[in-house]
């Protein structure tokens, strides 16, 4: 069930809904004001996309857009994209680093040290 989330154009506020249907989505109301009137925000429904399925959407080649090298989940997407392409296994050590990198970006430059 896709969970969308919505900004209210009166008054700002963001909320989640589950929407089934269209006509639910045009009589949802904004939970501070009330309002009907909103936008669907669009950008953050990636967040719940797997990281298989991003591997495999995920074309090196293609020119990336900030919102890429800000989301600290695509670190090391374009050396797993390779290793697959190869049929390499890049092994547990590789992923324990990457999800430490993921988490903590900053590490590698305080471990270099
Ligand atoms: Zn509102």
């Amino acid at each position: 069930m896709p969970i969308y989330e919505y900004q209210c154009t009166s008054c700002s506020e963001e909320f989640q809904s589950l929407v089934m249907k269209k006509a639910e989505e045009q009589n949802l109301l904004c939970p501070r004001c009330g309002s009907k009137r909103k936008r669907k925000l669009i950008s953050r429904v990636a967040y719940h996309v797997s990281e298989q399925d991003r591997l495999n959407t995920f074309k090196p080649g293609d020119a990336k857009d900030d919102a890429f090298f800000k989301d600290s989940r695509n670190i090391g997407l374009a050396a797993k994209k390779r290793a697959q392409q190869l049929g390499v296994d890049l092994g547990t050590r590789f992923e324990e680093k990457l999800e430490k990198l993921r988490s903590d970006p900053g590490s590698v430059i305080r471990d270099s040290e």
